[in-house]
């Protein structure tokens, strides 16, 4: 089958590079692994939109980004009158997992798109400078391949660039990573995103639990408090099994020291551990971490970013530098082009950028405004 332009990865930025190519006129394919859209965001159960504002608190909140960003936002907004909150000096937007899939399912409703979840075994071949073919299996096991003029890799692993052998940047030593857990059976009490981290970080000092166990977040979810979920911060060579193993720990932790936690159970967690960091797209151009900190502009701007660079050390938990001179920097259209093959883009975390840099480009909003410039630039270079 012929495409114009073929995504891998349904996440914060392969769903506005695949809605961007088909409202475009492109013909598009969308592959997932998944079941369904929504990436990270849908796997770590919710998380504040970042990445959508100017950091700068001390005046009302302005967009970064036009088209889908702010269709996005105002999507939230009909759901959520006031979705807006600070957090220390930046802004960010509430959004829930399931507002946030079910805005990426409207989208994905176009008569140019064709998305197909739940695929195994993506496969590139190249040739003549050029990716493509690519083969994939679908659900019930049959092997398609796919004949795209344009493919953007939003898997936030890599999988097309390490797939096609595209020069890559590996990282030389990853952040920690992320595991979430929703939790019911949650007695009343009004102190307990106090309370959390403070057993948790008791029982690393005793020894009772590893040390990353203290960069834990707590978060009510639920207006009656019954519910909530709980962000935990294993490192990222983690598997889900030894991940899931401490967090049964922590909570036996919690249970104990807090009373409302008696009858505390889990009814949900994230399928894997979520990675902050990992190959992506050496590009272009490799954007980096003076560049964001410089506020840097630049002749291509494809989309800007504002979010500061959030590192998640492993010794130290969150280390943030802010963007210093500038309301935001911008990232140029070739850090989101190959310079391996001509018609290869990534967007989202594959896209080309130094580990500093990545630390603020990753960001939901960042993600999506990078996935919808590189979604245009694809089908302007269809040929
Ligand atoms: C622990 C943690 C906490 C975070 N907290 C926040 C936060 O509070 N706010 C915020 O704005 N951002 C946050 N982020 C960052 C943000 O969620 C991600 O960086 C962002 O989702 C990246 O978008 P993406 O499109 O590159 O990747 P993803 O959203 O991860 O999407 C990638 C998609 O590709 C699919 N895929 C993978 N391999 C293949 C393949 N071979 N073929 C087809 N599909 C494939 C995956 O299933 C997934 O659906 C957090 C990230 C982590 C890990």
């Amino acid at each position: 089958m012929n495409y114009d332009v073929m995504i891998a990865g349904a996440g914060a930025g392969g769903v506005p590079a695949a809605v961007a190519a088909a409202r475009r006129g492109a013909k598009t394919l969308l592959l997932e692994t998944g079941a369904a859209p929504g990436g990270t965001m849908t796997a770590g159960l919710g998380f504040p939109v970042c990445g959508l504002f100017e950091n700068e608190v001390s005046r009302p909140p302005r967009l970064l980004n036009g088209g889908l960003s702010e269709e996005f936002f105002n999507a939230v907004c009909e759901a959520d009158r006031d979705p807006v909150v600070t957090m220390g000096r930046v802004y960010v937007c509430r959004c829930s997992a399931a507002l946030f899939r079910s805005i990426f399912e409207r989208w994905l409703d176009h008569k140019n798109l064709t998305f197909i979840p739940r695929i195994t075994g993506l496969e590139a071949e190249t040739s003549g400078g050029k990716i493509g073919p690519l083969r994939f299996r679908t659900s019930d096991g049959v092997q398609q391949t796919v004949f795209p003029k344009q493919v953007i890799d939003c898997t936030g692993q890599g999988a097309v660039i390490r797939q096609s052998g595209a020069a890559r940047i590996e990282p030389a030593k990853l952040p920690l990573a992320g595991f979430a857990v929703r939790l019911c059976g949650i007695g009343p009490d009004l102190l307990l995103s106090v309370k959390v981290p403070y057993q948790l970080r008791k029982a690393v000092e005793a020894g009772a639990l590893p040390d990353w166990c203290r960069f834990t977040f707590f978060s009510p979810g639920h207006p009656d408090g019954r519910e909530a979920v709980c962000k935990f911060s294993p490192p990222a060579a983690f598997t889900t099994d030894e991940t899931f193993a401490v967090v049964q720990r922590a909570l036996a932790v919690l249970r104990a020291e807090i009373p409302a936690f008696q009858t505390l159970e889990i009814i949900e967690c994230s399928p894997a551990v979520l990675q902050r960091e990992g190959v992506r797209l050496k590009g272009r151009y490799v954007l980096t971490g003076d560049d964001v900190r410089a506020a840097r502009t630049f002749g291509d701007a494809a989309a800007r970013g504002a979010w500061p660079m959030e590192y998640w050390d492993a010794g130290n938990g969150p280390q943030y530098t802010f963007v210093e001179t500038g309301p935001f920097y911008e990232i140029p259209l070739r850090a989101l082009r190959s310079e391996t093959f001509q018609n290869l883009w990534a967007a989202g975390r594959a896209l080309s950028a130094d580990s500093a840099a990545l630390s603020s480009v990753r960001v939901i909003g960042t993600a999506m405004a990078a996935g919808e410039a590189c979604g245009r630039a694809a089908v302007e270079n269809v040929i």
